[in-house]
């Protein structure tokens, strides 16, 4: 049988457990029962000593002599020079006869000038024991405390004896509740196993249920089934984004390898005709370029390979340098670009990367502005933060996409057509640089009226 499954395990520490207790009940109340009641028997001598040298020279002495001769069952005497003080012998047992051979011990103590001495005597007839507990109070003044051990051989008899049943039913009892218990524990675990490798398969139509009442089960399997949700999002995110980039590398492709063969075979004594055929091919270059480019970017980011530079920058510097680079839009394509600089703003971060997030962000606000060809960027000091705001008044976008937009190659328009603008990614990647700065990041959008993307830096200490 083989014993590492949980199954098995259960059941097995179930039965050690039983047998641990049953052989400690065994020994306890079988084996060193006797020497467990003599044991009881010395410490209840001690107490009693205790008590009536407590009090002792007091008025209730002898009352209390009574009592605890009474109470405990031994014999006490009080002996002072020759004479007995005092004698329990007509309240209790166990009280030894003064002819005894045993009485020996009396002398043997009162010579021996020790406070306190414990005795065992046996008797040499029945060959049962008394124990005595010898104490010298004062001057010539002795206490002997003596009490028999009763002879425990036929109560042990009859412990064994009804041992050895309740032994019997406990082993049944405990074998078929370990079963029982082990079968109800690890059922469900095979059950959620048998699923999750299932799911390692690829398919994720299982479903992760317990069927158990056991809450960490329960909870296993909800965040199995968490976790299955996941990873089927993220396999179909893999798989739309593997299809997406291989038709946007295929689209240029394509042309290129077109407009190229138009040249050698139709355009190319045409000077005109030929110059317009290479400048789509250059502009699919470029296309082709800027995609392959924020696909490094993006695996650089999200791989541990590229990690933040920080330093401390102005944010104000920053953004004037990027708005810079659109400067011809404004002068050739009647775009406006809305920024009221304002001068110290030094936050902690990695500039470059902060650089690729506002260029990315204004950059979509020029792909998507409204009519009024407006672009606002601004820095709103909220106490140790800055918050950076990018505004267009463009189409806007749908409050159920706003989650999404952020994933690589998401399209709010589904068909996924040629994009005219960006590659896709751009979104992707301000969200894993603004991930990797910890920054707290968001977009507001309302159709037809507009989109702010927004992200709030620390202060630089
Ligand atoms: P793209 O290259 O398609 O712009 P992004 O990752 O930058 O890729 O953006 C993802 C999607 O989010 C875009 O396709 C677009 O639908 C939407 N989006 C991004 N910025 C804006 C904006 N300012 N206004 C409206 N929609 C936007």
């Amino acid at each position: 049988m083989k014993l590492d499954n949980l199954k098995n395990k259960i059941w097995l520490y179930f039965t050690f457990f039983s047998v641990f207790i049953l052989a400690g009940l065994w020994l306890f109340q079988v084996i060193f029962f006797n020497a467990y009641y003599e044991y009881q028997k010395s410490l209840q001598l001690t107490r009693i000593a205790n008590k009536i040298e407590a009090s002792y020279n007091t008025n209730t002495f002898e009352a209390t002599l009574d009592e605890v001769a009474f109470q405990n069952d031994v014999c006490i005497e009080v002996i002072s020079g020759e004479l007995v003080r005092y004698s329990s012998m007509s309240l209790s047992k166990g009280c030894l006869d003064n002819n005894t051979e045993a009485y020996t011990y009396k002398k043997t103590f009162i010579e021996s000038g020790l406070a306190r001495k414990k005795y065992t005597i046996v008797n040499s007839r029945f060959k049962n024991k008394t124990l005595i507990y010898a104490m010298h109070l004062e001057e010539d003044v002795y206490i002997f405390i003596n009490a028999s051990i009763e002879p425990l051989e036929s109560t042990t008899k009859i412990l064994a004896s009804q041992l050895v049943y309740a032994t019997i039913i406990v082993l049944l009892l405990s074998f078929f509740l370990a079963y029982f218990v082990s079968k109800k524990v690890s059922s469900p675990i095979v059950k959620l196993k048998d699923a999750a490798l299932e799911m390692s398969k690829g398919n994720y139509q299982i479903d992760f249920t317990s069927d158990s009442d056991i809450k960490e089960l329960d909870d296993l399997a909800s965040t199995l089934n968490q976790a299955k949700e996941e990873l089927s999002k993220t396999e179909q995110l893999r798989r739309e984004f593997l299809a997406n980039v291989s038709h946007d590398l295929k689209t240029p492709l394509t042309m290129i390898k077109a407009y190229a063969e138009m040249v050698r075979d139709l355009t190319y004594k045409d000077t005109e005709k030929r110059n317009a055929n290479l400048n789509t091919i250059i502009d699919e270059t470029e296309r082709l370029n800027l995609l392959v480019g924020d696909l490094l970017e993006l695996s650089k980011i999200q791989s541990d390979v590229d990690c933040l530079c920080l330093e401390t920058f102005d944010l104000n510097t920053l953004i004037l340098n990027i708005l810079d680079k659109f400067k011809y839009l404004e002068e050739t394509k009647g775009y406006q670009f809305l920024y009221e600089s304002k001068e110290n703003r030094i936050v902690l971060a990695d500039s470059r990367k902060m650089e690729q997030v506002i260029y990315n962000l204004i950059g979509n606000a020029i792909n998507y502005v409204g009519k009024d060809k407006t672009v606002l960027v601004s820095i709103i000091e909220i106490e140790d933060t800055y918050k950076v705001c990018i505004t267009d008044h463009g189409k806007g976008i749908d409050e159920e996409e706003l989650d999404r937009i952020w994933d690589k190659y998401y399209k709010v328009d589904k068909t996924h057509q040629r994009n005219t603008y960006g590659t896709g990614l751009g979104l992707s990647i301000v969200k894993n640089i603004l991930v990797k700065h910890n920054y707290v990041y968001g977009v507001q959008s309302k159709k037809k009226e507009g989109s702010t993307f927004y992200f709030i830096v620390p202060k630089a200490k």
